[in-house]
């Protein structure tokens, strides 16, 4: 391995950090700061302590009979993360980084979100552990998500909409960069995703492999084996990477990334640095970020993760994408079947898994990680299914 692939915060040619030097100061701060609490016992007991009393942890992995069934084929599980408190997986991450802010002295939060749930569990977090909150949206994702901004709004948060460029996630996440350049001294940039400049994929992945950290104990306790696939929708990724961690080192656990059909970074993005980390990203033909869409605001992002981009090109995980149709589809057929309304993007993942459990044999085990929950959703589909 070259010198620089073995430097903290690579993964393959992927992640690293191409920032101004100011706001490298910050990064190197912060990864000092996260190595030396992530291992820490009074830390992690205070971080099991607020995920099992006020996260809800651990989720349950419910075995989907009726879907399973219906498919013919594997056996599916169904990981909870929509049973979280605010709904998704959002939550590990936002409680893991507060605490770090906690203990490193800062009074004031930033954080950019595109479909409103990640900004609702920073301004969750913040309202527990008395923090000023200040969100950046993208202005189109206000209108698309306006209930979401105002339980921003109840639980303490200042929302600054972005008018900048597309007025989506993207934008948003300049605009966050921004403040925290201005204000470092006081200010913890909480990310969502396991995107960014390096410490943050590493950190962001840290905290949400809790998912995978239990599925695989939850899985084994029921089954006696691990799982044959896991599958989980991308956006940035971080619900798949901690879906996915702790199987990585697993060769016959298949890994399946689920990428909306008109934002499909993985499947045909190209290296490339964004946000300050190198990724596989859409781009356009001036070699901009591409413009994204998808009907699931939380998968609207021309970039990806660097650990994916890796595990992609490195052959270690599988990357397909899914129709809006595909999704809607079973957007309802879970509903019916399960008793369980998924996220859209969570969604994503479900559709993935009906092609794939009847190419599959009965005695075969596949994880769907569920990454939230569809009641911010339930508006939009109506409006959608009505045309
Ligand atoms: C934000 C979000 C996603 C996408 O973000 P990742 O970082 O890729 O996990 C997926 N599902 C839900 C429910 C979300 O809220």
């Amino acid at each position: 391995m070259s010198q620089q692939l073995q430097q903290e915060g690579y993964f393959g040619e992927f992640g690293g950090s191409f920032v101004p030097p100011q706001l490298q100061e910050v990064m190197d701060y912060l990864s000092e700061q996260f190595y030396k609490f992530k291992d820490d016992p009074e830390f992690n007991e205070e971080l099991r302590y607020y995920l099992r009393e006020y996260v809800g942890r651990e989720s349950p992995l419910t075995y989907a009979q009726r879907l399973s069934d219906d498919w013919g084929g594997a056996k599916i599980y169904l990981k909870r993360e929509d049973l979280n408190h605010t709904g998704a997986h959002k939550i590990n991450n936002a409680i893991g980084q507060i605490l770090l802010a906690k203990r490193m002295g800062a009074k004031r939060i930033i954080a950019e979100t595109g479909a409103g749930q990640h900004g609702v569990a920073t301004a969750t977090a913040c309202a527990m552990f008395d923090m000023e909150c200040v969100i950046y949206m993208g202005a189109e994702d206000t209108r698309r998500q306006a209930l979401n901004v105002f339980r921003m709004e109840l639980l303490g948060a200042t929302v600054v909409p972005v008018n900048k460029g597309q007025g989506r996630l993207k934008d948003a996440v300049d605009e966050a960069l921004n403040d925290l350049v201005e204000n470092y001294q006081n200010t913890f940039y909480l990310l969502g995703s396991a995107v960014g400049p390096h410490p943050f994929p590493t950190m962001v992945k840290h905290f949400q492999s809790v998912i995978s950290e239990e599925s695989r104990r939850q899985i084994l306790e029921k089954e006696g084996r691990l799982p044959d696939a896991v599958i989980a929708c991308v956006g940035g990724g971080s619900n798949a990477i901690g879906a996915f961690a702790h199987y990585i080192d697993e060769p016959s656990v298949r890994l399946i990334g689920v990428e909306p059909d008109q934002a499909p970074t993985l499947t045909q993005g190209v290296p490339s640095v964004i946000h300050g980390f190198k990724c596989l990203v859409l781009l356009d033909e001036e070699g901009q970020p591409q413009k994204t869409y998808s009907i699931a605001a939380g998968l609207d992002y021309p970039g990806i993760g660097p650990e994916h981009s890796h595990l992609k090109v490195s052959g270690r995980a599988e990357y397909a994408t899914v129709t809006n149709e595909e999704v809607l589809e079973v957007f309802q057929e879970l509903s019916r079947t399960e008793g369980i309304i998924p996220a859209l993007e969570s969604a994503h993942a479900v559709a993935y898994a009906k092609k794939l459990a009847p190419t599959m044999h009965k005695d075969q085990i596949l994880i769907v990680n569920l990454s939230g929950r569809g009641d911010k959703d339930v508006e939009q589909v109506f409006q959608m299914l009505k045309k």
